[in-house]
């Protein structure tokens, strides 16, 4: 059956006849006709462009030393530039200088949001709200294509369970369903309808495969799991994002059970393209097909070039590999130069469905480089996109929302006033010195002179010299919002943390100044879970912030003085403390279930899977985020007792609002799966639903069951549902009790 099937060889040249042939293939194969080797491995060829730090935000240098490349036909784009005369003038080389006037593609990492900095992946993933989503795309790609930039690195869509891996923060978290739901809306976001509008640009799903599994969650260590997990847990947000249209995908650094992912040809030629039906392009991740050769995978630069083409790599980025061996490997007969035509092939399929052979200079618009980028509307959809993104872990005594008027607030915390932090990780091109702290947030509503600020203490140093201005400003207000956490350097690429406390000097910050006494709300900035045990027991409030862009202060006061009634809810565990990664609510049955609390006897059995010094459960769950109002589910019930091949049943709740305010409430459905042939996940998410509900308001909320959403890989990796007896809960998050029970025959 199909998951067996061998690996399918280069298709090369279609059989088409010459009539049939679109324009698209008639133009390709015009070019490949006459282009020189070293034309066409220059077709394969993609150099990062000059940029220059401030800080986190790189400017494009606008440098002369790639002309005489792009004139010779030695590179087929650049990335990470921008500027609508640079990148214009660089096209005009390439379309009027050099021998077969191929236009460049312009790449770049715009990985939430371009000038406009739209809260980080993990965070908008918290939002659970596709359409924000994409449209926060939908802008990343009006703002990026009025610059030039027309191939987007993005998204990334590697789920990981790992809280201590540092690009958790690019992604949307542990959940395969969720993760699949995400990257469906980013690429709509990006793409749009079609590809060739000026406003729209080519997403690439990356990184191909499993990159978020990395052995203790240290970067680029190896990923070794079974092609059953891996299938199942994985491999679906990668496979939506084929699915919906994704133009190309990126390989990963790491290894997948012993072979590099960017040599690895089960992953790309029989999982992507043969499995999946992928068509677009292929880009390695920076100087991957070089590493091959320090994996010890390849034994030279030669070798690694035939590995990485063989295995279906088409474009080679930063490794130099491809343009200085392909044309000698081609010509000694090491290397079929039909591989090579079929990659150069999907390099300028991307290029003509970009539009490129038709208007060069459609993506670098000057007039809308002025117009488009920043408006306010961009803004406020980052405002609202970062409002939807904050959870509210805790909220004793119902301590938030704050009054507007009539208190006095101490604002704390080295990551209060920080510019430098706001846009987080991976934002190359928003301008910091624009983004709005939260300082700045909380003043605009409560006023400059009801608000006291102290920094407290530095981000990276341990010295105590602030804590007395903290103490001051604490004691000489009604209220005190800290804002503790992570720095934008502390997440991202090449940003594992085994401690993944908020840093030591701020928790000691904190701990001092509960000691004033006054009441005082947390907002945590992160891009991983990080272990809050200590604020769960001593502070009555928390808000989950993560690192919104832009609008950080608007939206973080938005929700602090309950203009916005906060809805997000965890895309990941958060763990109690760092020994209980991974940890992740859809883990499979243990043959000895733990049931209670570690400080229970064991009155049944003795229940060893466990921790002796940690309760079992996480901290806050997936799913998991409370509301200023309160939801009650009640009355789960199925239409019917029995879904049926071809046929569906209807699951219900009601859920009402319980509390004294607007709210919105995300209500997700998981499936458990009692008894099969594999031993399955105590729970899967397999739907949710965003609901609005005034005061007092009640609604039924219902989803469909039907059989695919119980199928699952058996050992020898069909997909399929088994007959028998599920559980189905809908919730407010993954620990959700409550259930009715179906069957699948
Ligand atoms: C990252 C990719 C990124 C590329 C280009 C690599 O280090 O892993 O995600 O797209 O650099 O900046």
């Amino acid at each position: 059956f199909t998951l067996l099937i061998g690996i399918v060889g280069c298709t090369g040249d279609s059989a088409q006849s010459d009539t049939e042939k679109s324009a698209r293939t008639q133009k390709i194969d015009s070019l490949i006709t006459v282009m020189t080797l070293e034309e066409k491995a220059g077709q394969l060829n993609l150099y990062v462009g000059d940029m220059f730090n401030t800080g986190p935000t790189r400017r494009t240098v606008e440098s002369e030393r790639f002309d005489s490349l792009v004139r010779n036909g030695s590179i087929t784009g650049l990335f990470n530039i921008h500027g609508a005369a640079y990148t214009a003038r660089l096209q005009r080389i390439a379309v009027e200088e050099s021998r077969l006037g191929i236009p460049l593609v312009f790449g770049a990492d715009v990985i939430h949001g371009f000038q406009t900095v739209f809260p980080i992946p993990l965070a908008s993933a918290a939002s659970w709200d596709m359409e924000a989503i994409e449209t926060a795309e939908r802008i990343s790609a009006i703002e990026s294509t009025a610059v030039g930039i027309n191939f987007n690195f993005a998204p990334m869509v590697d789920i990981t369970r790992d809280a201590r891996w540092g690009r958790v923060a690019e992604g949307a978290g542990e959940d395969p369903y969720l993760g699949a739901q995400v990257t469906k809306a980013r690429v709509r976001g990006l793409q749009g309808t079609s590809l060739d509008d000026a406003r729209t640009m080519a997403a690439c799903i990356k990184h191909f495969a499993a990159y978020g599994a990395p052995d203790g969650g240290k970067e680029y260590n190896t990923v070794d799991m079974s092609e059953r997990k891996m299938r199942e847990i994985y491999l679906p947000p990668y496979k939506a994002g084929i699915e919906a249209g994704a133009a190309t995908i990126m390989t990963a650094f790491n290894d997948v059970n012993g072979i590099p992912a960017t040599g690895n040809k089960k992953l790309l030629r029989q999982i992507l393209r043969s499995e999946w039906g992928f068509d677009g392009m292929i880009v390695s991740d920076w100087n991957s097909i070089g590493e091959l050769v320090d994996h010890g995978y390849a034994v030279n630069p030669e070798q690694a070039t035939v590995q990485a083409i063989e295995a279906g790599v088409d474009m080679d980025m930063m490794s130099d590999y491809y343009k200085l061996f392909i044309p000698a490997l081609v010509r000694e007969g090491r290397l079929d130069g039909k591989l090579v035509d079929q990659a150069v092939r999907r390099v300028l399929e991307l290029k003509w469905d970009l539009g490129l052979f038709e208007d060069p200079y459609k993506y670098s618009q000057i007039e809308r480089e002025k117009n488009e980028i920043r408006t306010p509307e961009h803004l406020a959809a980052a405002r609202d996109a970062g409002r939807k993104s904050i959870v509210l872990l805790k909220n004793e005594n119902n301590l938030l929302p704050l009054p507007k008027t009539g208190k006095k607030i101490a604002v704390i915390g080295p990551l209060a006033d920080s510019h430098a932090d706001m846009n987080g990780t991976w934002s190359f091109f928003g301008e910091q010195e624009h983004s709005v702290t939260f300082l700045d947030g909380i003043k605009e509503v409560a006023g400059e002179n009801n608000v006291i600020y102290a920094e407290g203490c530095g981000m990276y140093d341990d010295s105590k010299a602030g804590y007395s201005s903290a103490m001051s400003a604490a004691r000489r207000s009604d209220v005190v919002v800290m804002v503790l956490g992570e720095s934008a350097v502390m997440n991202g690429e090449a940003a594992s943390r085994t401690n993944i406390k908020i840093p030591d000097n701020q928790l000691a910050l904190l701990e001092e100044v509960t000691k004033t006494g006054k009441p005082i709300v947390v907002m945590v900035m992160t891009g991983r879970p990080l272990d809050l045990s200590w604020l769960d027991e001593n502070i009555p409030s928390i808000l989950c912030v993560w690192t919104l862009g832009s609008e950080s202060g608007h939206a973080a006061a938005d929700v602090l003085f309950g203009d916005y009634n906060p809805s997000g809810k965890l895309p990941i565990t958060f763990p109690r403390n760092v020994g209980q990664v991974p940890i992740y609510y859809n883990h499979p049955h243990t043959g000895r279930p733990y049931l209670g609390d570690y400080s229970e006897p064991p009155t049944e059995r003795i229940y060893l899977s466990k921790y002796r010094d940690v309760e079992n459960s996480p901290l806050y769950p997936f799913g998991y985020g409370l509301s200023y109002t309160q939801f009650e589910y009640s009355g789960i019930s199925v239409s019917d007792d029995t879904v049926r091949s071809g046929n569906h049943i209807t699951v219900s709740v009601m859920l009402t609002n319980k509390g004294d305010r607007d709210g919105t409430e995300i209500a997700q459905l998981y499936i458990r799966d009692l008894k099969a042939s594999i031993v399955r996940p105590i729970k899967e998410l397999k739907g949710f639903k965003k609901v609005t509900l005034a005061p007092g308001e009640s609604k039924e909320v219902t989803f469909d069951i039907t059989p695919q959403m119980l199928a699952f890989f058996h050992a020898n990796l069909e997909k399929k549902a088994e007959k028998g007896e599920f559980r189905v809960f809908i919730g407010g998050n993954s620990d959700v009790e409550e259930f009715a029970t179906f069957f699948f025959d």
